[in-house]
């Protein structure tokens, strides 16, 4: 007799929907996710990644929050902008990405070189959005890293649009 929990996807009965949070069911005996407003998820669990059908995006997931998966450079300097976006917002300010070692050769080619000091023979320091860019560990030693996408590092710096947000709470 078949076991009908085991003919869940990998994710399970329902998940939240990448695109709007929404809790949307698996369809019966199927790898796909239906969400009223944004069609269908496919999972895959060679892979262990949701698939949009429409658009084709990847996500990974980590304690809960999916993660697109990138595929072109321009996705991950978006999402990095936006989320230094938010954090300026809430008074602080970045001084360092970590973006994840799976990127390293999509990214490198489009992270700006900053000139070495005349006269240092300090290798050449890459840098996005002026900060400076370091690569994750190896997901074997963190397993976050095979999934989330990058870390950003922070101060407090001057609040900007929230005059009396406290900065040491
Ligand atoms: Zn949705």
């Amino acid at each position: 007799m078949t076991n009908l929990g085991l003919q869940y996807p990998i994710f399970g009965p329902e998940i939240q929907c990448p695109h709007c949070r929404q809790t949307i069911p698996a369809l019966t005996l199927t790898d796909t996710y239906l969400c009223q407003r944004h069609g269908a998820f496919e999972s895959d669990p060679k892979t262990g990644e949701l698939v949009h059908l429409q658009s084709g995006r990847h996500w990974r997931r980590w304690e809960n929050e999916w993660y697109r998966q990138h595929t072109h450079p321009d996705g991950i300097r978006f999402e990095i902008h936006e989320a230094l976006d938010r954090l300026y917002t809430q008074g602080y300010r970045a001084t360092r990405v970590i973006i994840a070692r799976r990127y390293q050769d999509l990214v490198s080619t489009y992270l700006e070189r900053s000139t070495p000091w005349r006269g240092q023979s300090d290798t050449q320091r890459p840098r996005l959005y002026g900060l400076p860019v370091e690569f994750s560990p190896d997901p074997k030693d963190d397993p976050c890293w095979d999934v989330i996408n990058f870390d950003l590092d922070k101060e407090p710096g001057a609040p900007v649009q929230y005059p009396y947000f406290r900065l040491f709470e």
